[in-house]
């Protein structure tokens, strides 16, 4: 008997629809929610990215601006641009498509958005805020999985949660979001000895590794709620379809609840980009 499938895609356009009303609710106070987008360069997978944000704004009313430059494009530029969109109005969250060319400090960049603009939830101010246990912008990614974990009645309070990973855009954040919710984590990486023991006392296993099916079924409690983060392009001799860190199909009958990939983390990654700037939008309202 398999798994019950957590089906993102499903809870997305739940929240989504949920969306509309408060992006309404702002337009028609003269404060309709804004996003800037900067993409630089043209790595096509950043691409289909910021086209999906941009369409997902789009079709909640929340406006939308996207900015490209070329891969050479100055750090300077993208400086001076991020300070214009600080003192924007119109603009309640700047994102900068990651991962950007090799020339830029990406660090110095994400340091210059304006906090309260800090959608993507990566601005040191926010991470710690995290840290503290009272955030203000969360990780798209990672709060996805927590509305996931509520939408399917999982709290993780007393609970094992392993989290394979410690990106600051994912695994990190996902295990500060994991023990905030109380449960007890561990924290997996390259140099963790004996990964799988580790895996296998999860009652809450996540998987944000980026490594196609890199968690089997042996690694799995039977009856845990396994949710993968992964999103890995198989190679064209496998058919070159998308696939994430779990082994889907040994797994999902070995664990209670599972998240597909696609339709899984994924579509709840763009909504909470939506839900932060939403919120944005309705904080600055209210000071
Ligand atoms: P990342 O920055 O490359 O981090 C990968 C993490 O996995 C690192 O902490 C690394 O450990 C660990 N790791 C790598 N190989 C390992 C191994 N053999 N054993 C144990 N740990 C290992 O990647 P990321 O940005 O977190 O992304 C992870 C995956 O999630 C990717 O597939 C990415 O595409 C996907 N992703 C999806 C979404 C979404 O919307 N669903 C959003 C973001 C990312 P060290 O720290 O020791 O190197």
């Amino acid at each position: 008997m398999g798994g019950r499938l957590i089906d993102g895609k499903a809870l997305a356009s739940s929240l989504r629809a949920a969306f509309k009303t408060r992006v309404a609710a702002l337009s028609a106070q003269g404060h309709r929610p804004g996003l800037a987008v900067i993409l630089a360069g043209e790595n096509p997978a950043s691409q289909v990215y910021v086209r999906n944000k941009v369409d997902a704004c789009e079709a909640v009313g929340i406006f939308s601006l996207k900015i490209d430059y070329p891969a050479n494009v100055p750090q300077e530029t993208l400086l001076a641009k991020i300070a214009d969109l600080n003192a924007d109005p119109a603009i309640h969250g700047i994102l900068v498509q990651l991962p950007l060319p090799d020339h830029i400090d990406e660090e110095a960049v994400l340091e210059v958005i304006a906090p309260e603009k800090d959608v993507d939830g990566f601005h040191a101010v926010n991470v710690g805020a995290l840290a503290q246990g009272n955030p203000r912008f969360i990780p798209c990614t990672p709060y996805g999985v927590m509305k996931m974990l509520e939408a399917n009645r999982i709290d993780p309070a007393g609970k094992e949660a392993v989290v394979i990973g410690r990106s600051n855009i994912a695994g990190k954040p996902m295990a500060l979001l994991l023990l905030g919710a109380n449960a007890t984590v561990t924290v997996c990486h390259s140099k963790t000895r004996d990964l799988a023991a580790h895996a296998r006392r999860a009652d809450i296993l996540v998987a944000a590794v980026g490594r196609p099916r890199f968690v089997t079924a042996d690694m799995v409690k039977p009856g845990a709620v396994v949710i993968d983060v992964g999103i890995n392009r198989l190679p064209a001799e496998e058919g070159g379809k998308l696939c994430g860190d779990v082994d889907f199909e040994a797994v999902k009958e070995v664990a209670s609840l599972i998240t597909p990939v696609p339709g899984g983390v994924g579509p709840m990654t763009i909504t909470m980009l939506l839900a932060n700037t939403i919120e944005a939008a309705e904080r600055e309202l209210e000071t």
